[in-house]
């Protein structure tokens, strides 16, 4: 990946260009489509898909919450099965170690596997920098190096690319990078495949160094996990000589019991699969089977200041699955370049701005990109209440009193006032009834807020008023046939949910699954000792590598 997103202006700003572009919107609609129509159909398939989530929520929120713990273990764990870990605070201290780790090889270049980690870190740069060259080998990332382009999905890199793009792309591009394309490549999906696959085969065959992320860890044994489709991902785990995989240290989970709640949810709420194409693990080195060398560098890069959020903590159980993304209204409009980010779309929203602050431009407007419809809450497979989370992380921004905050800050202050005022707020509406056929239908100084639709007609009366008029001591004169005050029925609050996908658990019978979200013990009486001193683990630096 060459470009990058350093400098982004806001995402007002950064979506002009993608609105305006109907080739790019149709390619997003169409590729959205599909795939949540696709996922759709494989999660149905599961008649205990509410349990398998809330095993999977619960599981996350569990190892987050004892983070410290089973970081520690897992270092043992990969220690004793002769890998070496680094623990690396920031995204600067990572690459430093994964180019010390490559130039110690006297390697050039290393075969990389898709990796999240590894562009939030920006390492391709990184290694450039000190004249390496990193070879991306899923299709898709491979697709967006050779555009000199930037990722704009999370699972699908290059959606914003149609097969006439894409047939371009390798026919103009490869030749640069290593075996050019054939001659007369067309774009059916056969000749680009098999033009990737004869380009990436040389570098799969003369690499001695791959780099890798990893969707999850084991701790109880130091397992790294890849889940793929295309089967790039086990070249570069296992024909290199030496193996370097980059994780963020929230992909841990404590055993392989907990493992096999993702493997389920996370191919059908990704790519609507069954089960993965390729699910790799490794743990350590073995004598004669795959790299002779691994290292492991546990990321924390904003992590740790996020999990100290008691909202904003939640972000941290995502599996990366991207089914966020393809129902969100927002994202299919824009795609994802404008959110400035490697995690683009609801996710990136509410994980980019907690892992890099919202100072930058970008940074502070990604929580308002969304139109909170909620989308992204019920399809996602650990149930990350991302609505919530981008609410939260407004009220952050806007108590940062940035520029267009002030007046809106002010503006909430008086309202604030006015509703602990009763009398002040009665006679305000008063004065707004008697006065409505002098409002204006546009509030001025606000045009962007009414800009597209117009304020709404006031009453004639206040409804206060009315209540006063016809409904108190139980009267009917309107003849509505309600007498008296209305009040909520017990049974609403007792339906109440705040689970808006409807999935909930329905019930506890199933044994399997109930072992797997049940508390574990010490998680209650453990919870802000735990939360305390997980906050810092990439302290832990001292037996560094
Ligand atoms: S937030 Fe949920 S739906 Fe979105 S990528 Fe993460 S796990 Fe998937």
């Amino acid at each position: 990946m060459s470009g990058t997103f350093l400098g982004m202006p806001a995402f007002p700003a950064a979506t002009r260009d993608a609105v305006a572009d109907p080739t790019l919107r149709a390619n997003l609609r169409h590729a959205t489509h599909t795939i949540r129509d696709k996922r759709a159909k494989a999660v149905a398939e599961l008649d205990d898909w509410a349990r398998l989530r809330e095993a999977g929520k619960r599981i996350k929120d569990h190892t987050l919450r004892h983070l410290d713990r089973y970081l520690v273990q897992l270092e043992e764990a990969v220690t004793a099965a002769g890998g070496v870990v680094h623990w690396a605070a920031d995204a600067a201290e990572a690459n430093r170690i994964v180019a010390g780790l490559v130039k110690a090889t006297g390697e050039r270049e290393v075969v990389k596997v898709k990796s999240m980690a590894t562009q939030e870190i920006g390492l391709n740069e990184a290694l450039a920098a000190e004249g390496i060259t990193a070879y991306e080998t899923d299709l898709a990332e491979l697709i967006v190096q050779l555009g000199d382009d930037r990722p704009s999905h999370i699972l699908v890199p290059a959606i914003h690319r149609n097969r006439g793009e894409i047939r371009d792309i390798f026919r103009d591009r490869m030749a640069a990078w290593g075996r050019a394309a054939p001659e007369g490549l067309s774009d059916t999906p056969g000749e680009l495949a098999e033009a990737a696959r004869l380009h990436l085969r040389e570098k799969f065959l003369r690499a001695k160094v791959g780099v890798s992320g990893a969707n999850f860890m084991v701790a109880e044994t130091g397992t790294c996990v890849v889940f793929e489709s295309e089967g790039n991902g086990r070249m570069c785990l296992t024909l290199p000589e030496t193996l370097i995989s980059v994780v963020g240290i929230e992909k841990v989970v404590p055993t392989w019991r907990d493992l096999e709640v993702f493997l389920q949810t996370l191919p059908r709420s990704s790519t609507a699969e069954r089960m993965n194409p390729y699910t790799s693990t490794w743990t350590g080195t073995h004598d004669g089977d795959g790299p002779r060398v691994f290292h492991l560098v546990l990321l924390d890069n904003g992590r740790t200041d996020t999990l100290a959020d008691e909202v904003g903590r939640q972000a941290l159980r995502c599996i990366r699955c991207s089914a966020c993304l393809n129902v969100c209204p927002v994202y299919e409009r824009v795609g994802g370049h404008a959110y400035g980010s490697v995690y683009p779309g609801p996710i990136g929203a509410i994980l980019t701005p907690q892992l890099r602050g919202t100072e930058s431009e970008i940074d502070a407007s990604l929580p308002y990109a969304s139109s909170l419809c909620g989308a992204c809450y019920d399809v996602c497979p650990v149930a990350i209440d991302i609505p919530e989370v981008l609410v939260h992380l407004r009220e952050r921004v806007a108590d940062r009193g940035g520029k267009g905050h002030r007046l809106e800050k002010a503006a909430i202050k008086a309202a604030g006032w006015v509703f602990d005022h009763p009398r002040a707020l009665a006679a305000g509406e008063r004065i707004a009834s008697r006065t409505r056929a002098v409002h204006p239908s546009r509030i001025p100084g606000a045009g962007a807020w009414t800009e597209g639709r117009d304020l709404p007609v006031l009453p004639s009366e206040p409804f206060r008023d009315w209540w006063r008029k016809n409904r108190r001591n139980g009267a009917d004169p309107a003849g509505l046939g309600v007498r008296g005050p209305v009040r909520a029925s017990p049974d609403a609050d007792a339906g109440r949910s705040d689970d808006r996908s409807g999935e909930r658990p329905e019930g506890r019978s199933a044994a399997r699954l109930d072992d797997q979200v049940g508390d574990r013990p010490g998680d209650r009486a453990a919870d802000r000792a735990g939360q305390r001193a997980s906050e810092k683990p990439a302290e832990r630096k001292d037996g560094d590598v």
